[in-house]
């Protein structure tokens, strides 16, 4: 059986954790926000734009999670913060760590209005040269894919922008990601010295069905004084939502991911059931319009690799055929099982059959390297701590379990 390693954590202490969200949030909020939230608290107004950039460059610079330790602003002023918001992290529920490296928290923010507290997982994947986070944006899913998990837990909410945003900061707090004092001119990482390196959508939700927050919470994570990651090294996964595909390309411009799957509406509509709302032909009409697309900047078609459900040479065939002229690369995902379901993973010879074939007609065709499925941390097994499973069913399932093995490219996102 895998070994599963939980750290001693949480490692923060009550105090820092947030136990209500009475006081709102400084993070998640545009420089706009940021600027009226501390003019509505008392801040003169001559003073907000030098005091949003201070903050910025707290925040999403040094990472601090704690008004005191804003050596630059005066006492008073800490004071009015830490009276009127929060900056603090969600608390750390479960940390683990796969026996490949991969490393997946479960967070828990605190409630909202008449809500729940509400729980996500976020997962870390390193690799040589490069490290992932793979980040939430809903808690379940509304969307029913008929092989994922996550599909067969009921949407509980949004994740706000803050709390999409507190899952890259929490991780490279945990990860001792962030400069421990001033770089000179108050420098920011350089992103080769970065644990973190790129960020997909790709955890738990469908981000197109929560739109405004995931854009803003990706435009922070953007933002070149703050946070600095490159609009290309993040990538925003979509089961195909066209109208918010098109406002993505305008609006966010990070780099996108279509979970295709299928290649037939028929099938699609089985597999990925918003293709009856959104057919092939919308949607591939969608991607062709994607802006900025070239040989550098292609889009990524996910494409779940199912026992005679959809890996024949014909599909392969077909996905060529429905794909031409768009810089594309498809990767190829092995399926991950999880308990209940009755789909398989396609043999191995047919994935790297159906690879050879989608390579030979000119497209990149990784398979995806299946991560730390001993926590259940892969694509598709991501479920929050209301619905996990029991420990002893869990320990049956990694007992039953394939062991994953294949290659990986550089240009797989993942
Ligand atoms: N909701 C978004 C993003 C999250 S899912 C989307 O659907 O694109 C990330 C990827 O994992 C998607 O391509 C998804 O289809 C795939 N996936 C889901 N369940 C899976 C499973 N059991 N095995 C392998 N991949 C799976
Ligand atoms: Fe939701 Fe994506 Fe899973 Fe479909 S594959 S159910 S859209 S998380």
């Amino acid at each position: 059986m895998a070994a599963i390693e939980t750290l001693e954590r949480p490692v923060r202490s009550a105090s820092q954790r947030s136990p209500s969200v009475e006081k709102p949030s400084l993070i998640g909020l545009s420089r706009e926000d940021m600027g009226k939230a501390l003019r509505d608290s008392g801040v003169p107004e001559r003073q907000v734009k030098m005091r949003v950039s201070q903050l910025w460059h707290w925040l999403y610079v040094r990472g601090v999670s704690d008004f005191d330790a804003m050596s630059n602003v005066s006492k008073d002023l800490r004071d009015l913060l830490s009276r009127n918001f929060t900056i603090a992290r969600p608390e750390i529920v479960e940390d683990q760590i796969s026996n490949d490296g991969t490393r997946k928290w479960l967070f828990r923010f605190p409630a909202r209005g008449a809500g729940r507290p509400v729980e996500i997982e976020t997962v870390y994947i390193p690799e040589e040269g490069r490290g992932t986070l793979c980040v939430s944006s809903q808690v379940g899913c509304t969307l029913t894919c008929s092989f994922c998990h996550t599909g067969t837990q009921k949407l509980v909410r949004n994740l706000t922008a803050e709390e999409i945003l507190a899952q890259l900061l929490t991780a490279r707090d945990c990860l001792g990601d962030f400069p421990d004092r001033d770089t000179p001119a108050g420098a920011i990482v350089p992103s080769e010295g970065r644990k973190i390196t790129n960020v997909v959508m790709m955890g738990m939700g469908e981000p197109l069905y929560n739109f405004e927050h995931v854009k803003t919470a990706l435009l922070i994570a953007s933002d070149g004084d703050g946070l600095s990651l490159s609009r290309r090294r993040i990538t925003l996964s979509t089961s195909g939502i066209v109208p918010e595909i098109y406002r993505t390309g305008e609006e966010i411009g990070v780099m996108l991911a279509i979970s295709l799957h299928a290649v037939r509406d028929e099938l699609r509509d089985m597999l990925v059931p918003i293709n009856k709302k959104y057919p092939l032909k919308q949607l591939i009409e969608a991607c062709r319009a994607y802006p900025g697309l070239s040989n550098a900047r292609r889009i990524t078609f996910e494409y779940v690799m199912l026992k005679d459900v959809n890996d024949s040479l014909e599909d392969a065939k077909e996905l060529v055929r429905l794909l031409k002229g768009i810089p594309a690369k498809i990767n190829l995902i092995p399926f991950n099982p999880w308990p209940g379901t009755n789909y398989q993973c396609s043999d191995w010879e047919q994935i790297e059959k159906f690879a050879d074939f989608v390579n030979q007609a000119g497209y990149a065709s990784p398979i995806r390297t299946p991560r730390g499925r001993d926590i259940l941390a892969a694509c598709g097994q991501l479920k929050s701590e209301s619905e996990r499973m029991r420990k002893v069913d869990r320990m049956a399932f990694e007992a039953m379990m394939i062991v994953g093995h294949g290659e990986d490219d550089d240009s797989d996102d993942r």
